[in-house]
């Protein structure tokens, strides 16, 4: 067995010992008998082992090569086949078609330590995820096993293809349709911003079947599964992006695509849930990684504060840079709560729209504040390729704008709040 494969067998063993899949509730006996019982900062071993693994991985083998891959944007193939091999990707997928398992709360630990390495590798990683989550959530058995169980087989990547060049935050003014033809579906429009675009090997699709516009959304759309190497599907050019340059985005044409009506999720009109609710488990994942960004910003400033003089003494003896550095470690902190709180509750079965978004939203905004402190702290050197925090920064921006940008987040929040007082 190749080095790869041994990690993948470990974090298997690990997974099959007394792990609870899609649950990160501390075991009652581990609590029950102790203050504060049933509620614990406490990482159990298991979640110890695989942010550990993750930790690592991202530590000697992402770090070294991330401001290359920036450089040349090239795609990151050879970590993750990587990640692959250590399972530290598709960690969702169910035991039943071959996966780990695990719930949102461990693949957020694994997130945020990834996105500690590189942002640009965490999205590509991460777009499998969103890709699949529709099919996880909704898909049935026959679907899981061939979808799902082939990116257990192989290191493939996948996309979740909803946004189009006139609509992305208003998800029903897509315009991308299908038509029912006999045993299959006709679809034909265009997808924009795709992750992993030009790279996956099938698609989440979101298309509208009902070409009545009064159509309420929740009945006008219908997700599909597509294979990406289906006739009539025209993968554009890779996106050159501000940050997270690696990372594979690109808008997608299908014209007179033909699906057979065995890959449509649910059924008719059931997309457009199907794709929101995906939001709820991997807007937690997206927020844990918006945190792997800032701490690490955080780390680098905190180091180079230490070494840098002025004035005679190392620029963490100035106040204002401390001070900095104290609300940097605020943000970070807070951030990492929220996203955790947001997948703690999903995996425990309940409802965590409103969590997901403010973990996200909050999230996103840290890395950004947090990575423009960083800048600011390396002053000249800040703004300097040959300088980790520099990339970090442009790396940020994204986590306010995709998966639902900041001001979408804020609008969920109000009507989760707002909504509470109605009722
Ligand atoms: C690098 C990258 C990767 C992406 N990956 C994917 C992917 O894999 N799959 C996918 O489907 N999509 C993906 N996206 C698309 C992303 O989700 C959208 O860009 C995002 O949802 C915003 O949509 P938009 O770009 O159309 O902006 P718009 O919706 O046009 O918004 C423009 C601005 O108006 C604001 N705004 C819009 N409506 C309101 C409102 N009602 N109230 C207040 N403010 C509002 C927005 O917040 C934003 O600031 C990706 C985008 C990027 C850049």
């Amino acid at each position: 067995m190749s080095a790869f494969g041994a990690g993948r067998q470990m974090l298997r063993a690990v997974a099959g010992r007394g792990w609870r899949p899609r649950s990160s509730k501390p075991a009652p006996s581990a609590h029950a008998s102790r203050p504060g019982a049933g509620f614990s900062f406490e990482l159990t071993d298991e979640q110890k082992e695989f942010q550990a693994t993750a930790r690592k991985f991202a530590v000697e083998e992402v770090i070294p090569v991330a401001a290359q891959y920036d450089k040349t944007g090239e795609y990151p193939l050879p970590l993750i086949k990587r990640a692959w091999e250590l399972g530290l990707m598709n960690s969702h997928i169910p035991e039943s078609c071959g996966g780990l398992g695990l719930g949102t709360f461990e693949s957020c630990l694994i997130t945020e330590e990834l996105a500690y390495g590189c942002t640009g590798v965490q999205t590509a990683i991460e777009g499998n995820s969103l890709g699949e989550m529709p099919v996880i959530i909704a898909g049935n058995e026959q679907q899981q096993k061939k979808y799902l169980g082939r990116m257990i087989e192989e290191p493939l990547m996948c996309a979740y293809c909803v946004t189009e060049p006139g609509a992305g935050s208003d998800v029903a003014g897509i315009k991308t349709k299908a038509e029912k033809k006999g045993d299959e579906y006709v679809i034909n429009g265009q997808k924009m911003w795709i992750t992993n675009g030009g790279k996956a090997n099938w698609y989440f699709l979101l298309a509208r079947t009902d070409p009545d516009p009064k159509a309420p959304a929740g009945k006008a759309f219908t997700g599909f599964i597509v294979e990406a190497n289906s006739p009539g599907i025209q993968v554009g050019r890779k996106e050159m992006n501000m940050g997270q340059r690696c990372s594979d985005t690109r808008g997608i044409v299908f014209e007179d695509v033909r699906v057979p009506k065995e890959n449509v999720l649910l059924g008719e009109g059931a997309g457009f849930k199907i794709a929101m609710g995906a939001f709820d488990k991997t807007r937690p994942p997206v927020a844990a990684g918006a945190v792997g960004l800032a701490k690490r910003a955080l780390d680098e400033a905190t180091k180079y504060a230490l070494e840098r003089k002025t004035f005679g003494k190392p620029i963490v003896e100035h106040q204002a840079v401390s001070f900095m550095l104290a609300e940097m470690a605020m943000k970070v902190e807070l951030a990492r709560m929220a996203y955790q709180r947001a997948a703690w509750e999903v995996d425990a079965g309940r409802r965590n729209t409103y969590y997901a978004s403010i973990a996200k939203a909050f999230a996103g905004d840290v890395a950004n504040q947090v990575a423009t402190d960083a800048v600011q702290i390396f002053g000249g050197n800040g703004f300097n390729t040959e300088y980790p925090v520099e990339k970090l920064m442009r790396d940020a921006k994204i986590y306010q704008i995709y998966e639902g940008t900041a001001q979408i987040q804020r609008m969920i929040i109000a009507r989760e709040h707002i909504g509470k007082y109605k009722a």
